[in-house]
């Protein structure tokens, strides 16, 4: 027991240590590029984090978090400190698990098609509520991953501005793995580039106020190149242990 309980603590001083070096790192990129530290959101994406871990950043100052699968949501969510935090989703979503969540997230990350929107409105309105969204876009054009091509993103949102019950706030990106910083970069500044296009499209129902870009190896590169929220795991709770499941 004693052993447990020195571990946890050495944990906690771990993430706080993170979070007031990961507070600098943004601070300073959004000096760099021309904004204050207000401007950019720090979202912790807490997947396979407990509960009294993540509240313990939340004591740090945190106030965004973001999950990236319904289960796990759903079995932390009495948990979490949501007194002084905000929750959002951020992982992959089927439209038959968007009724598990509607009622419990401000914010949906990962919408990346017309039938996923149609859900999340049609939950949405059984609410009574106007559900936030960002639409994931595939930057990378990759296979495997969720999101919508660049080349449909603009005819997702006419789509999407035309469904009752929820409101686009944004775009969201998981860019390739890269090796070298330049490569990310020129993802992000293509992201930065729809962002701005779209907002200069003034399209009914569809603001850009997010930009939700960069992780733990690149988020000083995503703000640097236009990004005003990060999402952050591992640099922040350390090495994340996949239990199998
Ligand atoms: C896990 C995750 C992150 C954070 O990843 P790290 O590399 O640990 O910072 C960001 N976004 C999404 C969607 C994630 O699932």
């Amino acid at each position: 027991m004693e052993k447990q309980s020195s571990e946890l603590e050495q944990k906690l001083r771990d993430v706080e240590y993170n979070y007031k070096t990961i507070e600098e790192n943004i601070c300073e990129a959004a000096l760099k590029s021309g904004r204050k530290r207000e401007d950019i959101i720090f979202l912790a994406a807490t997947k396979t984090v407990a509960p009294d871990v993540i509240n313990h950043a939340i004591a740090c100052g945190l106030r965004y978090i973001g999950e990236n699968r319904v289960q796990e949501l759903l079995s932390k969510y009495d948990e979490y400190d949501l007194a002084r935090c905000d929750l959002q989703f951020i992982g992959h979503l089927q439209s038959n698990k968007v009724r598990q969540i509607i009622d419990k997230v401000s914010l949906i990350q990962s919408v990346d098609s017309v039938k996923l929107a149609n859900e999340v409105a049609r939950q949405a309105k059984l609410h009574n509520k106007i559900q936030d969204i960002l639409i994931e876009v595939n930057i990378g054009n990759e296979e495997s991953k969720s999101g919508v091509d660049a080349e449909k993103l603009e005819e997702l949102l006419y789509n999407a501005s035309q469904i009752e019950g929820i409101k686009v706030r944004g775009l969201m990106t998981i860019p390739p793995i890269c090796e070298e910083k330049p490569e990310i970069c020129k993802y992000f500044e293509n992201m930065h580039r729809l962002f701005i296009d779209i907002s200069g499209k003034k399209i009914d129902n569809i603001s850009m106020d997010y930009l939700s870009m960069g992780m733990s190896d690149d988020y000083r590169e995503a703000i640097m190149c236009g990004a005003n929220m990060v999402r952050v795991g591992s640099a922040l709770f350390g090495k994340r242990f996949y239990k199998e499941c």
